[in-house]
């Protein structure tokens, strides 16, 4: 399989060349800049990469060349091995006390009757749809207002857990823990305890958004701040709880906004080794206040994916959404540092359709997403949350391929 963007032209895996030869052959390019030879030894010899030549790789490097480094290191930590999970989503509500200008799904307290706001029953309703599926995750996140408050969630977390306790709850982000916390009185840490011992297991990593104050204040002025997200991070981490973390890109931010991003992100992963996997997400313009804002390429897509594979050295997983980039991208991402694109999630999320992703019904069976990474000469395994390998698929056959046949031989003797 081939894939053309633009006039650029991508093969799923190069074949013969090792992942080591492909990179030596780039360092020994005569016609390859001093500073880009410089950063792939660096690479090779696994020494991280500063700052400012992580600002150098965005304003200077092409495709092609952050596609041998971060595949490089990509096949290092997992060889072809290419990780998606089977959850399923729930969205309490889709109304927002906070106002960010990129967000095409929320409706604001005023427009209360465009919107949804669930029962913890409703939630468990949902939740029970999927007793007799083979789920190992429900992903709870959505918008933030006042009645789903501490309160709320801990009885939500304790009913799932009674009902179903081998199912791992990845909920809320730290947008709606800092204004739940404020409002009960708890620290971070007391906060996240005691959600802890209610039943949550993880978080994924949404509303980091892009830290730096100069963007932050722009685009998402009014809900906590990048040290709040990062401090609730790190009290779970302390609490031994695992999280993810985002960044949206793509919009007003300049390449040093992304990497000071990551460096905080970096940072703090140093100190507790909490964070599992870091998740680009691309800013879609479509229903929002920034509609104005043009959406970067596909190129750029990939650029940004090479770019944080090499940047987070101390980050195990890069996790592309295919429900948010679209499945051929998704595909192409696997040679870019990806080595995860998430779950078998059904139409149970509206964030990425109502934001004009690709994808409208978001819907992908196991079979579907096994073809998809097999198609691009990758070893599909399903993990579970921890990232505890669930079914290698690389052998597996589905009861309703087309085997093939094979003619009895004579026997000789
Ligand atoms: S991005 Fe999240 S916090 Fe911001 S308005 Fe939308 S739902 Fe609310």
């Amino acid at each position: 399989m081939m894939f053309v963007i633009s006039n650029i032209v991508l093969l799923p895996k190069p074949k013969g060349e090792s992942i080591v030869q492909s990179l030596d052959i780039l360092i020994q390019n005569p016609n390859l800049a001093t500073s880009l030879k410089d950063i792939a030894q660096k690479v090779k010899d696994g020494i991280r990469i500063t700052f400012d030549e992580g600002v150098y790789l965005y304003e200077h490097a092409e495709l092609s060349y952050l596609g041998v480094l971060a595949n490089y290191i990509r096949e290092k930590k997992h060889g072809d091995l290419t990780y998606f999970n089977r959850n399923f989503h729930i969205e309490p509500t889709n109304i927002c006390v906070y106002d960010c200008k990129f967000c095409s799904y929320s409706r604001m307290i005023k427009q209360r009757e465009e919107g949804w706001e669930m029962e913890v029953d409703g939630m468990i309703d949902i939740l029970k749809k999927y007793d007799d599926e083979p789920v190992t995750e429900v992903h709870i996140t959505g918008g933030v207002v006042p009645k789903q408050n501490l309160d709320f969630y801990a009885s939500f977390f304790r009913k799932a857990k009674a009902h179903r306790p081998d199912l791992h709850i990845k909920a809320l982000t730290p947008v709606e823990y800092y204004y739940i916390f404020k409002k009960a009185k708890l620290s971070h840490y007391d906060g996240m305890k005691y959600l802890k011992e209610a039943g949550l297991d993880s978080m994924p990593g949404g509303g980091a958004e892009i830290f730096h104050p100069e963007v932050r204040e722009k685009i998402a002025h009014d809900k906590c701040n990048a040290e709040q997200w990062l401090d609730i991070h790190e009290q779970a981490h302390h609490l031994g709880m695992r999280s993810n973390a985002t960044m949206l890109y793509g919009h007003i931010e300049q390449f040093w906004h992304r990497v000071d991003h990551m460096e905080r992100l970096r940072q703090l992963q140093d100190k507790t080794g909490g964070f599992q996997a870091f998740i680009p997400l691309k800013f879609r313009n479509q229903n929002n206040q920034m509609s104005d804002v043009a959406e970067v390429s596909v190129v750029e897509d990939l650029r940004n994916y090479a770019i944080a594979r090499i940047y987070l050295d101390n980050f195990e997983h890069i996790k592309a959404y295919w429900a948010m980039i679209s499945r051929e991208t998704a595909q192409l991402s696997l040679n870019f540092g990806v080595d995860d694109i998430d779950g078998t999630l059904d139409d149970t999320t509206k964030i990425y359709s109502m934001a004009g992703a690709e994808e409208q019904t978001p819907a992908m069976s196991t079979k579907e997403l096994v073809d998809l990474i097999k198609n691009v000469k990758r070893k599909p395994i399903e993990r579970d949350t921890l990232y505890n390998v669930v079914t290698d698929y690389t052998e597996h056959v589905f009861e309703d391929e087309v085997k093939p046949s094979y003619y009895k031989l004579p026997v000789v003797n």
